[in-house]
C-alpha cells in the first residue's frame, strides 16, 4: 500500500521477496506521553508500546521517567525488576506524580533499559532506527484550556490498537484514559477501521467470522465507562462505504452496537478494491453517519489502488455531519469547510465535527513514509489537536454525550472555546431551531488563554434565507481573550453561526443555530 500513513509505526513487515531497509532486529519500543498537562492534574501518564517482541522477546528491566529542567534534572523511576515481553503486543501505563508547581514546558524523556538476546541496551523514548532523536516538549499549562460551564472536550476521530495492519497501529483504549484526562479531554470516540475490526488478531489479511475484534471493543468501552466519571469513551467505528460512484469513501459512525462492515479500502487482497458494503445501506439501517475528511482520500495513488473517492453532493445526503477539520488544514480542509457552508445555505442540516485522526499519538507520531525505505516523525493529526466540544445539561455519559453530539450541540475548535445561545432561553443554542419572531436576540461568546493567543476576529455570520450566501452580522477585531457579540432573529436568514480565530492562529467555528 503506497499511502503515507499515520500511527505507530509498524517496520517489521514483509512483502514476498522485496527488501525492508526498515527492518530492525528489535521489537518496536515507543513511549508516548501528553505534550500539554492541564493544571492540577496530580500525574504524568506515560504509555509504553513494545511491538512484535514474539519475534525478539526483550526483558525490560527499568523504565525512569526524567523530566529536564535547565538546572536540575527530575528524575521518577516508573519500573524496576525483570518483565518479560514476548507478545506482539504490549502496552503498559505508568504513571507518576508530576513535577511540583511547575508551568510552562520541560523536555521530557523516557529512558527504558532492557536485554535482548543477551546485551544490555538503553534506549530514550524510542528505538527506531530511521528516526532522529530530538526533545520531545510537555507543556504543564499555566491555565486550563478554555471551556465555558456545561461543555466537554472530546476528539471524535481516534484509533486504538485494534487498527493494526502491515504498518501502523494505535493505542489500547482501556489505556487512554489517563493521557486523554490529563491533556483535558473528557471524551474520545474510538473509531477504528472497520477492515481492521473484522480481521483475525493474528492474521489482519484473514476476516473472523466471529468479529472478536468488535466484540472486545465494545466490552473495553464498558469497562472503561463504568470505572471513570469524568472521562467517557464513545464507541463507534469508521467505516468504509461505496459512496454513489462506486469508490471507497470513509464514515464516522457512532453509538452502534452492531458492526458496520466495509473492507473495500483494505489493501488485505491485492488487486481487490472494489466496496462491499455501501453509505446508502448504512443510512438505511438508521446509523448516525459523519463524513470522514470528506475530501482528502482521491490523490492519485490511493484513488488507483484504493479505489478511494470523495463524498459527493449525493453522497452527503446521507449524512449527519463532517468531519473536514481532520488533524489538520490543508486542501481537504477548506473544501470542506466551503462544501459544508453550501449545504447548509441549500437547507439541509448538517453538522460539523473535528477530531484528529490520531492512532495513539500523543507526543508524535511516526508513519512510514515510502514502505520499507524511509520513515518520518510529525505533529499534525496527535490526540486532541482538533477537538469537538459538546454542551451537556448534566455530567455526560456516553449516551447523552451521543445525544447531544447527533443534535449538533458543539463545535469544532483547536483551541479557543464558543458558546451561542438564544438570550432569555438558555437552553436552545448550537444545532437547536428557533422561530425567527421579532425580539429574539442571539448571544454569542467566545473564550481563549494566554497560551492559545488573544483574539484576531470574532464573527457572527448569517446564511441568507435565500441561499445566495453568507452574512457578517457582527464582527469584532482585537485584543481580548473574551468576546461577546449580539444580533437579533431575522426572517431573512435561515441560520447563524460563530467563528473566532487568535492571534497564534487557533480556530473555532460553531454550528448553527436555525431559524424555521
Ligand atoms: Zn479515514
Ligand atoms: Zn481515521
Amino acid at each position: 500500500m503506497f499511502v503515507p500513513v499515520i500511527g505507530y509505526a509498524e517496520v517489521h513487515h514483509q512483502r514476498g521477496k522485496l527488501p525492508n531497509f526498515l527492518w530492525q532486529e528489535e521489537p518496536e519500543i515507543f513511549c508516548d506521553f501528553p505534550g500539554r498537562i492541564e493544571p492540577g492534574t496530580r500525574d504524568f501518564p506515560v504509555v509504553i508500546s513494545v511491538k512484535d517482541a514474539h519475534l525478539y522477546p526483550v526483558f525490560i528491566v527499568e523504565v525512569t521517567l526524567k523530566f529536564l529542567f535547565p538546572r536540575t534534572k527530575h528524575e521518577e523511576p516508573l519500573f524496576k525488576g525483570k518483565m518479560l515481553v514476548n507478545k506482539p503486543l504490549k502496552q503498559l501505563l505508568f504513571e507518576s506524580p508530576c513535577p511540583a508547581a511547575f508551568t510552562g514546558e520541560v523536555p521530557v524523556a523516557v529512558e527504558v533499559r532492557y536485554f535482548i538476546g543477551g546485551r544490555e541496551k538503553v534506549i530514550t523514548n524510542h528505538n527506531y532506527r530511521k528516526i532522529r532523536h530530538e526533545l520531545w516538549m510537555t507543556r504543564f499549562a499555566e491555565e486550563s484550556r478554555p471551556l465555558f460551564p456545561g461543555w466537554f472536550a472530546g476528539d471524535i476521530h481516534w484509533h486504538s490498537s485494534l487498527s493494526s495492519d502491515d504498518v501502523e497501529y494505535g493505542m489500547d483504549a482501556e489505556l487512554v484514559r489517563s493521557p486523554a484526562s490529563a491533556m483535558g479531554l473528557h471524551f474520545i470516540a474510538v473509531t477504528d477501521h472497520s477492515y481492521d475490526l473484522d480481521d483475525l488478531y493474528q492474521n489482519h489479511r484473514e476476516k473472523d467470522q466471529k468479529l472478536a475484534k468488535w466484540a472486545d471493543l465494545q466490552k473495553s468501552v464498558d469497562r472503561v465507562n463504568q470505572k471513570s466519571v469524568d472521562f467517557t469513551l464513545v464507541r463507534g467505528e469508521e467505516a468504509s462505504l461505496g459512496n454513489a460512484g462506486g469508490r471507497n469513501i470513509h464514515a464516522l459512525i457512532l453509538g452502534h452496537r452492531q458492526f458496520v462492515p466495509g473492507s473495500g479500502d483494505s489493501a488485505e487482497v491485492t488487486f481487490r478494491n472494489r466496496p462491499d458494503n455501501s453509505l446508502k445501506a448504512a443510512r438505511e439501517e438508521g446509523h448516525f453517519i459523519i463524513a470522514a475528511h470528506p475530501f482528502e482520500g482521491a490523490h492519485l495513488l490511493p484513488y488507483l489502488f484504493l479505489r478511494r473517492g470523495t463524498w459527493s453532493d449525493e453522497d452527503l445526503e446521507h449524512a449527519d455531519g463532517m468531519e473536514f477539520y481532520n488533524g489538520c488544514r490543508g486542501k481537504g480542509y477548506e473544501k470542506g469547510k466551503k462544501k459544508w457552508i453550501e449545504r447548509l445555505l441549500k437547507g439541509q442540516k448538517i453538522y460539523t465535527y473535528g477530531g484528529s485522526d490520531a492512532h495513539g499519538d500523543f507526543i508524535r507520531y511516526f508513519k512510514i513514509e515510502i514502505p520499507f525505505l524511509k520513515m518520518g516523525s510529525s505533529q499534525d493529526h496527535l490526540t486532541g489537536s482538533v477537538q469537538t466540544h459538546v454542551q451537556c445539561r448534566k455530567t455526560p455519559n456516553e449516551a447523552i454525550l451521543l445525544e447531544n453530539l447527533k443534535k449538533g450541540h458543539c463545535y469544532v475548535t483547536d483551541g479557543p472555546a464558543l458558546t451561542l445561545e438564544v438570550k432569555g432561553s438558555p437552553e436552545t443554542g448550537m444545532g437547536d431551531t428557533v422561530e425567527a419572531a421579532q425580539g429574539v436576540i442571539l448571544t454569542a461568546k467566545a473564550l481563549s488563554t494566554a497560551e492559545y493567543g488573544a483574539f484576531r476576529r470574532v464573527a457572527l455570520i448569517g446564511g441568507k434565507r435565500d441561499g445566495t450566501g453568507e452574512a457578517i452580522l457582527k464582527e469584532e477585531f482585537g485584543g481580548g481573550f473574551t468576546a461577546a457579540l449580539e444580533g437579533e432573529a431575522d426572517t431573512r436568514l435561515q441560520y447563524v453561526r460563530i467563528e473566532a480565530e487568535t492571534e497564534t492562529g487557533k480556530i473555532a467555528f460553531s454550528n448553527p443555530l436555525f431559524f424555521a
